[in-house]
């Protein structure tokens, strides 16, 4: 996933289009976030941005998953990181040696993910897919 500045000012354009403001909060976040060379906790984040209080961090990043311009990333060990989102809904290939998180989409995969629910009589609010393995660099 890159890093460059470029994604980072998309991300705050997407914010605006969608009527939010870019608050030093938000920005900071957002850079913080986008700056990394891999993906950070929550707590990573929070150190990288130590003039905001750790309650409003927290708070910012969850706002910041909702309006999905960041996504949060399950480890394979449990851990939970977050990254930059570059697209609308999709899926993550994660790496387990490097860390890495890249952007997958596939609408038969989703076509298929709500007729099962469809067919189990589940109502479908979200869903998340992880493939956890080893990228091509590793
Ligand atoms: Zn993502
Ligand atoms: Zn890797
Ligand atoms: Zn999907």
């Amino acid at each position: 996933m890159s890093s460059s500045s470029s994604l980072l000012s998309q991300t705050e354009a997407l914010l605006e289009t969608e009527g939010h403001r870019i608050t030093a909060t938000r920005r900071g976040v957002l850079k913080a976030i986008a700056a990394a060379d891999s993906p950070l906790t929550i707590e990573e984040i929070s150190d990288r941005v130590p003039d905001i209080g750790r309650a409003t961090v927290f708070r910012t990043v969850k706002l910041l998953q909702e309006l999905g311009v960041i996504c949060r990333v399950t480890l394979e060990n449990g851990g939970i990181r977050y990254v930059l989102s570059t697209s609308s809904h999709h899926h993550h290939l994660i790496c387990n040696e490097c860390g890495s998180v890249t952007e997958f989409s596939s609408p038969q995969l989703d076509q298929a993910i709500h007729e099962e629910a469809e067919a189990a009589g589940f109502e479908l609010s979200n869903h998340t897919v992880e493939l956890y393995g080893k990228c091509k660099h590793c």
